[in-house]
């Protein structure tokens, strides 16, 4: 079970904003801060982005699955209300802090800074960060981590890729998930890889499946962890 430390509740975790302060450059502002500790703790961080039902946790898992003989692991997972996801990540042995962000649906710094403080950043080599499930505002706000991920699946229709491209243009790697299912749902692979390179020439794709591991040592390669 959770203790009550390993969880943030959103609501309580206030910025002061002044007038005149735009938001996203204040988050901004804040995330550099994170990178800059994060770095000099010599802590890697990836954000892992994508709607419910992505896959995002499953993948997660897999991860940490494959990593944690070679990197000491936290996951922090952001989540409105539940701790359904932290307790199978916890599974794993690694420490998870969750953050119930409330109303909010996305992650920013600032609360990524709170969860920060409640470990050790000399106990771990990796940070994962599981946003908030929505493929939307998550891009608009990073979190001072050094790689950002997308994760689509193929249930999601042929047009995750065109209709996002803002979340796109903001992602390192792009997963696309339940390749088994890609045939059921004619869903041509290759052509969503061609779509988010189209945004984003220098984009990395894993494709995956993420319930039997498959992909994920692509998908390891393209994070360079
Ligand atoms: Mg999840
Ligand atoms: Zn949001």
């Amino acid at each position: 079970m959770a203790n009550t430390k390993d969880v943030i509740k959103g609501e309580e975790v206030t910025l002061e904003i002044q007038p005149g302060m735009n938001i996203l450059e204040v988050n901004k502002k804040l995330a550099q801060k994170n990178m800059e500790l994060l770095r000099k703790h010599n802590v890697k961080a990836i954000d892992i982005m994508g709607s419910i039902g992505a896959g995002k946790t499953c993948l997660i898992e897999k991860l940490v699955q494959a990593l944690k003989q070679k990197y000491r692991i936290a996951v922090f997972k952001g989540d409105l209300t539940t701790t359904i996801d932290a307790e199978r990540i916890r599974r794993h042995g690694v420490q998870v802090i969750t953050i119930n962000t409330g109303r909010e649906c996305h992650l920013d710094a600032n609360v990524v800074a709170r969860a920060v403080e409640r470990i050790s950043l000399e106990a771990i080599d990796l940070l994962i960060i599981e946003n908030v499930g929505n493929l939307i505002c998550p891009a608009e706000f990073p979190l001072g981590t050094d790689k950002r991920v997308v994760v689509v699946s193929v249930t999601e229709g042929p047009y995750m890729v065109v209709k996002h491209p803002f979340t796109f243009m903001n992602a390192d790697v792009m997963v696309i998930n339940k390749k088994d299912l890609a045939e059921t749902m004619k869903i041509d692979t290759k052509q969503l890889e061609k779509q988010v390179k189209e945004i984003k020439p220098d984009v990395k794709v894993a494709v995956t499946n993420a319930l039997s591991g498959e992909g994920v040592e692509e998908l390891i390669k393209a994070l360079e962890l």
